[in-house]
This record gives structure tokens, C-alpha cells and sequence, in this order.
């Protein structure tokens, strides 16, 4: 085994590899022959994912200083070293599935990033640095301990998609409904005990068309006599299903059919047999 990995460590470092596999290799530490001499310069991504290690090497940006992803979900790490805001050109970090119960305030110098995932661990808290990650657009920070958000959080511009299910959250962050770019907000099973719903920009892009006219594109159905779409009211006409075509397949007959109309003329003209 140790001799596979290092023969697979030796190719990646003779042919340049931008890519390496070292997921499931039952890892308690930080293989040696990657930190060695001078390290592996051409590598972009390192995988990692369920092994056993339980921290990071403190010369990591040193000895890889061009990994844009590390993925390191399903280990055990407890602490990451200072020296991971060294790596300044990662883009992802994974670090999901793990023991850690602090982030150091150095992770707000990868200002590169642009992927965290911290889901499973036993956070308690995040530094406030995170709000200096400029370029941050997804943050998971579901199942974790956490009972607030840091508010510095809400100047991470970029952020598209924030998850923190599963946490003691007890208030969304109101700065954070600002975010311009935030399309995805969850925050389920938390402690929740209200919403900022008095927040314009937070009610407009989740739960309103910009305009009227967006509606005309989304009809809640057609109506079954005249085929317009319908958008607002609907007339539903209720017939026993023996009287449609659906009969021959369906043989509880008891079950009724739904036909919808768009207006009552439309309602009182509309026939099955007809
Ligand atoms: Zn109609």
C-alpha cells in the first residue's frame, strides 16, 4: 500500500501532474513524498476524500502553491493550520465530514475562493474574516453547532448560494438578505423564531416577479373549453371519471375528473360529451 502510494506520488511528480487521486488510501497523515523537496509546483487539485487524517501541514502553500481545489471531505481533521491562507490561488476547499471546532481567521486570505464547504463538523462559530472573501459564491456550512452567522458575512459580494441547515440559528442576518447575487438561502431545522420580511430587497427576488408582466409567462394552467391560458381564478368542473376516456384504464370509477375553466361563460359551456 504505502509503496503503491508512493510510486503513484513519484509518477505524478515525474509527469507533471495537475491532477492527483488520493481519496480512500486510508491516510493518517499527510503523505511525506508530497512535501518533499521542492514538492509538487504543477499541481492544481488534490483529492483527498475519506482518509483519516487529522490536520494539515503547515507548509502546504510552500510545497503546492498552485492548487485552485482540495478536497478533504470524510476525514478528521481537527485544526487547520494559520498557513492555509497561504494557498492564495485556491478557488475550492472542502473540508465537509470532519471534527473541526474552529476556523481560523486566516481562511479570510484565500481570496481566491470561491467554493467552502464546512457542512458536518462541530463549529460553534465563524470568523468574521469570511466577509473578506470576495469572491466566495458558495458557503455550506449545514450541521454544524453554529448559533449565529458572522455579520461580516454580508460583504461576501459574491455569494450566490448560502446553506446552513441543521444548525442553532436563531435569526437570519438582515445585511445578508442585501447580498445582490444570493439566489439560494437554506436554512432549515435551526431555531429560527422570525423572518426579515420587512426587507423589500429579500421579499422581491424570492417570492415576487419583477414585474406583472412576468406572470404571463408562468399560466397556472389552460382552460379545458376555449384552451386561453389562465393566470388568476380558475372555474373547476368536477365530473364522475366514468364519463371520460380515462374510464377504460382507471376501474375505481368513484374517482372524479377536474376539468378547469377560465371564466363561468367558459364553465357553463364546457361538456365532456360534447
Ligand atoms: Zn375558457
Amino acid at each position: 500500500m504505502a509503496s503503491e502510494l508512493h510510486e503513484t506520488i513519484f509518477t505524478a511528480k515525474q509527469e507533471r501532474h495537475k491532477n492527483l487521486f488520493l481519496n480512500y488510501r486510508n491516510l493518517n497523515i499527510f503523505p511525506v513524498e508530497l512535501l518533499k523537496d521542492e514538492g509538487l509546483q504543477f499541481l492544481e487539485r488534490l483529492y483527498m476524500k475519506r482518509n483519516s487524517l487529522t490536520t494539515l501541514p503547515e507548509n502546504l502553500a510552500q510545497k503546492l502553491p498552485n492548487l485552485i481545489e482540495l478536497y478533504l471531505h470524510s476525514n478528521n481533521i481537527a485544526i487547520i493550520p494559520q498557513a492555509i491562507g497561504n494557498l492564495v490561488k485556491l478557488q475550492s476547499l472542502d473540508l465537509s465530514d470532519n471534527a473541526l471546532q474552529v476556523i481560523c481567521p486566516e481562511i479570510g486570505r484565500l481570496r481566491s475562493l470561491r467554493h467552502l464547504r464546512l457542512a458536518n463538523n462541530q463549529l460553534k462559530f465563524l470568523p468574521q474574516e469570511l466577509g473578506d472573501l470576495k469572491e466566495l459564491e458558495t458557503l455550506d456550512v449545514s450541521m454544524n453547532l453554529l448559533r449565529t452567522l458572522p455579520e461580516r458575512l454580508a460583504q461576501c459580494l459574491s455569494l450566490q448560494c448560502l446553506t446552513a441547515d441543521r444548525n442553532r440559528l436563531h435569526c437570519i442576518p438582515r445585511q445578508l438578505c442585501l447580498l445582490p447575487d444570493l439566489n439560494e438561502l437554506s436554512m432549515a431545522a435551526n431555531c429560527l423564531t422570525s423572518l426579515p420580511l420587512d426587507s423589500q430587497k429579500f421579499l422581491s427576488p424570492f417570492l415576487l416577479p419583477n414585474s406583472l408582466l412576468d406572470l404571463l409567462q408562468c399560466p397556472l394552467g389552460h382552460c379545458h373549453r376555449c384552451s386561453q391560458p389562465m393566470f388568476t381564478i380558475v372555474y373547476p368542473k368536477l365530473f364522475p371519471l366514468r364519463e371520460t376516456a380515462l374510464a377504460g384504464v382507471h376501474r375505481r370509477t368513484t374517482v372524479s375528473f377536474v376539468a378547469y375553466c377560465c371564466s363561468s361563460q367558459c364553465l357553463q359551456m364546457f361538456d365532456l360529451q360534447s
